[in-house]
């Protein structure tokens, strides 16, 4: 077993989950803790943006826990998006922006859970609450991981705090934020070397609820056609995943950042739920444009749970 804390985000990382884990073991070096930040997965094309800008590496990538390794969750804190082996582990602290899903612990822990737009914004608070200086590279990644969860603030998970902790983080990093965020989300849109498989994985969430096992995946692209031009290939790969993992249906969410619009294809044999979640039919090609949706959180998870 490891003698460090480990810290990390979920699975399928995204730039708040991987920036979070950063910034949060930063932190808890501050605060005593011998703690590692870590990763549950490869990076995305928008958090190699990040890497590459700042002239760093990448933390390292673990795939289990042993029984009683010290850990700290960012960024999430359902089981089925976490690391393997978690229920033997000891989860000292949660610091996440989601609703909260089978969490159970045998000890106390810290858990700070705040309904903000991004864990970097939650992270800012709690530098400032410690009186813990930002240097400039940590303002970075909170500064990317706010843009990347909130699509440049523009997101309806956005709130008051990330607009306001994005302004002084502007100040700290000495960049123009929209100009810097346009070219990292742009980064994170091209998926024309991604098998369609690797599409369908990258930034997917499954979910168990009510009986139901589900999946909801995003990708983000500026032109919604480009992708769909693969939607054979992607209902091919969404197939095959609902037959390996047993699910009862597959959405798959082509978010449109410019336009803030997405484009859904749902399959399996409950997709049916998504009809009656959207109050909206599926086209001949299992397709529906869900106009003004772009937050999977605030705005697709959560009328897909009413209607399970
Ligand atoms: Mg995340
Ligand atoms: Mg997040
Ligand atoms: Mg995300």
């Amino acid at each position: 077993m490891e003698n460090k804390v480990l810290i990390f985000g979920h699975r399928n990382p995204d730039t708040d989950t991987i920036c979070s884990s950063i910034v949060a073991t930063k932190l808890a070096d501050y605060l005593g803790y011998d703690a590692e930040a870590v990763r549950l997965g490869k990076l995305n094309k928008e958090t190699e943006y990040v890497f590459k800008y700042l002239g760093i590496e990448p933390q390292r990538e673990i795939s289990t826990v042993e029984e009683g390794q010290k850990i700290i969750l960012v960024d999430h804190n359902e089981a089925s998006q976490s690391v393997e082996g978690r229920e033997g582990a000891e989860i000292i602290a949660v610091i996440d922006h989601h609703r909260i899903a089978d969490f159970a612990t045998t000890s106390p822990l810290y858990y700070i859970a705040k309904p903000y737009g991004c864990t970097a914004t939650v992270l800012f608070e709690l530098y400032k609450q410690h009186n813990v200086e930002i240097d400039k590279e940590t303002a970075m990644l909170m500064l990317s991981a706010i843009i990347s969860d909130t699509l440049l603030l523009k997101s309806p998970t956005c709130t008051e705090k990330d607009a306001l902790a994005l302004k002084q983080l502007e100040k700290i990093a000495k960049i123009d934020a929209n100009k810097y965020g346009i070219d990292m989300l742009k980064a994170g849109t091209d998926i024309s070397s991604f098998t369609a498989k690797e599409v369908i994985d990258m930034d997917a969430k499954l979910f168990s609820e009510k009986g139901k096992k589900f999946v909801v995946a995003q990708v983000n692209t500026a032109d919604i056609d480009d992708v769909f031009s693969r939607k054979e290939d992607i209902s091919f790969a969404m197939e095959k995943e609902i037959a390996d993992k047993e699910l009862d249906f597959f959405l798959f969410v082509i978010t449109d950042i410019v336009n803030t619009n997405s484009k859904v294809i749902a399959l399996g044999e409950d997709k049916d739920i998504i009809e009656n979640a959207f109050k909206k039919e599926l086209d001949e090609e299992d397709s529906m444009l869900l106009e003004g949706v772009v937050s999977r959180k605030k705005q697709i998870v959560p009328p897909i749970l009413d209607n399970l």
